[in-house]
């Protein structure tokens, strides 16, 4: 477990990372933003935006989506994948908000997971960025990076939900998940681009994976137990071909100073 300290630093440096990190799905309501969040699974959310506009047109609100005919819905849904099962969903959920919430999204996680097709993800989702109400969102990028950085060590989205909000501030939830999944599509990919990232001081994975490689094994088992610190390591640990130059002028040294000898004898 990292120090409160720590912690505060890592999400301060992701959100200088991604400043603007925010949901990438267009939405003009809390409505929008369930349907769209239910079309995204297995898909991405550029895919998701092409095919909204038409959607929301032809069903701009629960009522209407809960009178859609299945077979139209798929046709406009189509290109998302899981088609069948997503516009079951669609017409399941907005069935249920017009019957039991007069047809407006709940403010509310456990109204919201009784919904067709709505898990915790899609529910943090719309609390976070349309009902202003604190949620994180954990999907496999939040799980990937979090896990990586070393801030929670569990592959349960329940619970990592629940680490991640036992340690941050309610206000700051929904932005963690935000940069934590930017963060993953643009830099902590499934091969991580490390030498750009700003969390790298406070990085489990970078500190016992990526730097052991290249570099001294000695060096890197005692940095992996704990001694010395990263930056000491980094800098007893020249990359190679700071080591190849260095050897250079010794080299040219060692054979002048025999050949002096030589000549010395001679
Ligand atoms: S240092 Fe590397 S592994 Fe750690 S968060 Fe950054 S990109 Fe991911």
């Amino acid at each position: 477990m990292k120090p409160p300290a720590t912690v505060t630093a890592i999400f301060d440096a992701l959100d200088r990372h991604h400043p603007n990190a925010d949901t990438e799905l267009v939405h003009r309501n809390a409505f929008e933003l369930l349907a769209a969040t239910i079309l995204s699974a297995q898909s991405t959310d550029a895919r998701v935006n092409l095919v909204t506009p038409a959607l929301f047109a032809r069903f701009p609100d629960a009522h209407a989506l809960a009178k859609a005919k299945q077979s139209e819905l798929e046709k406009l849904i189509l290109s998302t994948g899981f088609f069948r099962q997503k516009s079951k969903s669609l017409i399941g959920m907005a069935a249920m908000l017009v019957e039991t919430h007069n047809g407006e999204v709940p403010a509310d996680m456990d109204a919201l997971t009784k919904l067709p097709g709505v898990g915790r993800k899609t529910a943090n989702v719309v609390l976070g960025h349309a009902l202003g109400v604190p949620g994180l969102p954990v999907d496999r990028h939040v799980l990937r990076v979090s896990n990586r950085i070393g801030v929670v060590k569990n592959d349960d989205p329940v619970k990592v939900e629940a680490q991640l909000c036992a340690m941050l501030p309610p206000e700051r939830w929904t932005r963690a998940s935000d940069a934590l999944i930017l963060h993953g599509r643009r830099i902590c990919k499934p091969k991580p681009l490390c030498k750009i990232c700003n969390v790298r001081p406070h990085c489990d994975f970078y500190r016992t994976g990526v730097l052991t490689k290249p570099i001294n094994r000695k060096i890197a088992a005692r940095v992996i137990k704990g001694k010395p610190g990263p930056q000491k390591e980094a800098q007893a640990t020249p990359g190679p071909q700071k080591a190849q130059k260095s050897s250079g002028p010794q080299k040219t040294r060692i054979k002048k100073d025999a050949r002096a000898r030589r000549t010395k004898q001679l």
